[in-house]
Formats: structure tokens, sequence, C-alpha cells
């Protein structure tokens, strides 16, 4: 019997025995089997795959950035942080419960403190009873930033994170049921001469930014004691969930990264502005980048650092222009992460192909990862 003919007969016993029985499945012979769905996901599904920006700052009271999250589905984990460049804590809190009162299901509020007056008596004391009022107006995690080991001090020296006068504050974090989000130390390229640094944003970031460029202050703690003060911190409390913002600031290393990782199993990390680094490392060993994703698929949080402050909008009333680089920004990690399509990344000068990730690790490292590290369900 020839192919043809057997198809045809095939076929034919398929429909009749589909007939016969109202009950039977449909015969997957009689029918062209259906394409079985794509291992990734594609540009078009960008808005409708639920997704959760674990690492943003609306320091507004405008609704732009809600709106454009509502547009793009995202949800978002606003951080306040007690960064000079931003507003007053005050004013970054009161944006905060504005927003979140505004859309409680897509804003999720990380709250902070403030190191003033740390080693003073009752420091622990004000802060944990803040962060307890803070709980209790819906915040789900608390920030801590590189202030701590790299800025503020006591009786001359700087305040370190493993300093354990900064233990009941974890302690409080922990017994709120908050999640820690923490961002110590800086990026590698933080510790070279602006010329060696492996991204255009690090180069800008530290032009601008001298007094962190730590290059430029070889008499303070280095990277790796930054490190090393960060790590004493989560194996001290290791019941703490904890998600080291800025891929830990171990950024240039996926081993790195991997290492951390396997040796703190209570804490993630999220991406923020440190996607070119990733970029960077896929560009010289594709495969081994793509293998950190999918090996790590359950402890990696999407996140960006887009941030909105009342000056921008002094320019843009509105929101217009940022909701279209936030559209561009997050459209462009979709890319790289979702899809095996290539784009130029200037601030690497390189192009870029897409990880492609499969659609179970994309709605992990998007959404569920970030949902469960900071126990919004
Ligand atoms: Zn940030």
């Amino acid at each position: 019997m020839n192919l043809v003919s057997r198809l045809l007969i095939t076929g034919a016993i398929a429909v009749l025995s589909a007939c016969s029985d109202p009950k039977a499945e449909p015969a997957a012979a009689a029918a062209p089997a259906k394409p079985a769905p794509p291992a990734h996901y594609a540009m078009e599904d960008f808005a409708h795959v639920r997704k959760l920006d674990a690492h943003v700052h609306v320091n507004v009271m405008s609704p732009a950035f809600l709106e454009q999250a509502r547009e793009d589905g995202f949800e978002l984990m606003s951080i306040n942080v007690d960064y000079p460049d931003f507003p007053k804590l005050a004013d970054q809190r009161a944006a905060a419960l504005a927003q979140l009162k505004a859309e409680p299901a897509r804003l999720h509020w990380a709250t902070t403190f403030s190191m003033q007056g740390f080693g003073k008596p009752g420091w622990a004391d004000k802060i944990n009873a803040a962060l307890a009022a803070d709980a209790a107006q819906g915040a789900k995690a608390v920030k801590i930033w590189k202030n701590v080991g790299m800025l503020e001090k006591y009786r001359g020296k700087l305040i370190m994170l493993d300093d354990p006068a900064i233990s009941p504050v974890a302690d409080q974090v922990q017994k709120l049921g908050l999640t820690l989000i923490g961002h110590l130390g800086e990026p590698h390229n933080c510790w070279l001469p602006l010329e060696q640094m492996t991204t255009d944003n690090d180069r800008e970031y530290f032009a601008n930014h001298p007094q962190y460029h730590m290059y430029l202050h070889p008499e303070l703690p280095g990277y790796e004691d930054q490190i090393k003060a960060r790590d004493n911190f989560v194996a001290a409390h290791p019941q703490l969930r904890f998600v080291g913002a800025h891929l830990g600031s171990l950024e240039y290393d996926v081993d790195r990264i991997a290492a951390f990782l396997d040796r703190f199993p209570n804490a993630n990390v999220d991406m923020a502005a440190r996607m070119s680094q990733v970029q960077y490392q896929s560009v010289r060993d594709y495969e081994k980048v793509r293998h950190f994703f999918v090996e790590y698929q359950d402890r990696l949080l999407y996140g960006t650092d887009l941030t909105l402050n009342p000056d921008e909008l002094a320019t843009d009333a509105n929101g217009a222009e940022f909701k279209r680089s936030a559209h561009d920004f997050w459209t462009r990690d979709w890319r790289y992460l979702a899809t095996d399509e290539s784009q130029r990344v200037e601030i690497i000068k390189a192009d870029v192909r897409g990880l492609a990730l499969p659609r179970e690790v994309i709605d992990k490292v998007y959404y569920a990862n970030a949902r469960r590290a900071f126990a919004l369900d």
C-alpha cells in the first residue's frame, strides 16, 4: 500500500470511530497535528504575559508610571531609598502610599530607613517602630542601600552591613514578614578606571558621581570587602528573605551569582540596571549565560531601576516622555530575555542575540519569583 492510500484509510477509520462513539477523543490521526506552541515567547506576547518589575522608583504622585505599567502588563515594586538624588524620604513615602492607594493590586511598596543616629541608644528601636507602622500601611519590603558600607560613618569609621548593631533591624524585617532588598557595594566596574569599565552606563554614572567611584578612593573598602560584609550579613540571618539588588553586585560574572545563590538558599537577586552586564557576557559566551538563567530560573527577578522623580515631570508634565522610555526599556529587555531576536546595545557597542528563554522560565523570572520573594500571595 502506498503512503497516500494508507493515510486515507487511517483517516477514514478515525472519522468513523469518532462518529460511532460520541465520547471518543477527537482523533489525532484525522486532523493534521496542531503545532506545539513555540518553546519561547515572541515580541507580540509582551503585553499580555503577566510581569512584575521588581525594582522601580515611583517617587511622584502622577499616575504616569502606573498607566504605562497597566498598558504593558506590569506590576511594580516601588522602592524608597535614602539617596540624596531622590526626594526626601518622607516625600518618597507619601508618593508610595498614594500610588499604593490608587492601585493596590499593581503597585507594591518597599520602604526604607535612615542611618542617621546610628550608634546612639534607641536607634534600632526607633527604626523598628517605623518599620512596623509601614508594614501596617502595606509595605512588603525594606531597602538597605550602599550608603551602608560606602558613606555612613560612626566614630569616623564606615559602617559595614555586618555591623552587629544593624542586626536588630534585620530581625524586625523578618519578624514583620517583610523582605530585605539589599543594594550593597557597587558593580565591579566601580573599582576600575573609567576607560576600563565594560559598559557605558557605569562609565557615565561614575563620571557623574565621583564620590561613589571607588577607583578614586583606594583608602576605602575594596570590592571584596563589600561583598564579604554583605555575605556575612546574609549568613547571619538565614531565615530572612533577602533580595540582592543589581544581581547582588556580582553582575560581572554569572558564575559568582550562581555561587551566591547556591550558598544562600533564602536569597534571590534582581537584575535592575545590570542587563547590559549580562549582555556583555552573553555576547562572549551565549550558551553559558542562557544555561545560567535556566539553572537559576527560580532565583532571578526581573527588574529595571526605572525611576520617575518630580523634577522630570517639570519638563514632561503628563509623563508622556517617561512612558515612551519605560515602554522602550521594557520591550528591549523582553526582546533579549524572551525572544531570539538580535538588537543593537549601544552601551556595550554590540549586537546582542536574545536568549529565547523557555516560556516557563520567563513566567518565573518575570512574575512568579517576585510574588514569592516578596510574599505577595
Ligand atoms: Zn534602584
